[in-house]
Protein backbone atom coordinates (compact mmCIF):
# COMPACT_ATOMS: atom_id res chain seq x y z
CA UNK A 1 0.00 0.00 0.00
CA UNK A 2 1.14 3.39 -0.72
CA UNK A 3 1.89 5.84 2.15
CA UNK A 4 -0.20 8.41 0.54
CA UNK A 5 -3.29 6.10 0.53
CA UNK A 6 -6.35 8.87 1.40
CA UNK A 7 -9.42 6.51 2.57
CA UNK A 8 -12.71 9.38 1.70
CA UNK A 9 -14.97 7.04 2.37
CA UNK A 10 -16.19 3.79 4.45
CA UNK A 11 -19.17 1.79 4.39
CA UNK A 12 -21.14 -0.69 6.57
CA UNK A 13 -23.11 -2.92 4.65
CA UNK A 14 -25.54 -4.32 7.33
CA UNK A 15 -27.24 -6.83 4.95
CA UNK A 16 -23.55 -8.43 4.77
CA UNK A 17 -22.36 -7.54 8.47
CA UNK A 18 -22.68 -10.69 10.94
CA UNK A 19 -20.97 -8.92 13.84
CA UNK A 20 -18.25 -11.33 13.65
CA UNK A 21 -16.42 -8.01 14.99
CA UNK A 22 -12.20 -8.02 14.61
CA UNK A 23 -13.17 -4.45 12.87
CA UNK A 24 -14.22 -3.08 16.22
CA UNK A 25 -11.04 -4.76 17.80
CA UNK A 26 -8.54 -3.66 15.18
CA UNK A 27 -10.15 0.00 15.07
CA UNK A 28 -12.07 0.58 17.88
CA UNK A 29 -12.28 4.56 17.74
CA UNK A 30 -13.61 3.81 14.06
CA UNK A 31 -16.20 0.40 14.22
CA UNK A 32 -19.08 -0.03 16.97
CA UNK A 33 -21.40 -2.36 17.18
CA UNK A 34 -25.00 -1.26 17.29
CA UNK A 35 -27.76 -2.91 19.40
CA UNK A 36 -28.88 -5.01 16.25
CA UNK A 37 -25.38 -6.37 16.37
CA UNK A 38 -24.05 -4.85 13.55
CA UNK A 39 -21.16 -2.64 12.52
CA UNK A 40 -21.84 1.25 12.48
CA UNK A 41 -18.95 3.38 11.25
CA UNK A 42 -18.68 6.04 14.01
CA UNK A 43 -18.35 9.87 13.32
CA UNK A 44 -14.97 10.28 14.10
CA UNK A 45 -13.78 7.45 12.25
CA UNK A 46 -11.19 9.59 10.28
CA UNK A 47 -8.80 9.93 13.29
CA UNK A 48 -8.19 6.29 12.13
CA UNK A 49 -5.23 5.71 9.80
CA UNK A 50 -5.58 4.57 6.42
CA UNK A 51 -3.57 1.42 7.26
CA UNK A 52 -5.54 0.20 10.37
CA UNK A 53 -8.88 1.05 8.19
CA UNK A 54 -8.11 -1.01 5.54
CA UNK A 55 -6.80 -3.88 8.22
CA UNK A 56 -10.10 -3.78 9.54
CA UNK A 57 -11.74 -3.84 5.96
CA UNK A 58 -9.86 -6.49 5.47
CA UNK A 59 -10.21 -8.69 8.73
CA UNK A 60 -14.12 -8.93 7.72
CA UNK A 61 -14.99 -12.50 7.02
CA UNK A 62 -17.72 -11.56 5.25
CA UNK A 63 -16.47 -8.51 3.13
CA UNK A 64 -19.13 -6.55 4.49
CA UNK A 65 -16.56 -3.18 4.44
CA UNK A 66 -16.58 -1.12 1.30
CA UNK A 67 -13.59 1.29 1.45
CA UNK A 68 -13.13 4.18 -1.34
CA UNK A 69 -9.75 6.23 -1.57
CA UNK A 70 -9.83 9.48 -2.18
CA UNK A 71 -11.19 10.25 -5.91
CA UNK A 72 -13.97 7.70 -4.67
CA UNK A 73 -13.20 4.61 -5.99
CA UNK A 74 -13.59 1.51 -4.06
CA UNK A 75 -10.28 0.03 -3.25
CA UNK A 76 -11.61 -2.97 -1.10
CA UNK A 77 -12.93 -5.35 -1.32
CA UNK A 78 -11.86 -5.81 -4.91
S1 LIG B 1 -15.91 -7.50 10.90
FE1 LIG B 1 -17.49 -7.43 9.33
S2 LIG B 1 -19.07 -8.80 10.04
FE2 LIG B 1 -17.77 -8.32 11.77
S3 LIG B 1 -18.76 -6.60 12.76
FE3 LIG B 1 -17.23 -5.78 11.37
S4 LIG B 1 -18.37 -5.39 9.50
FE4 LIG B 1 -19.60 -6.75 10.71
Amino acid sequence: MPDALKISKIVVDPNLCIGAAPCTTIAPDAFQLNSEGKADVLPNWQVVDAKTLLEAAQSCPVNAILVYDEAGNQIYPK
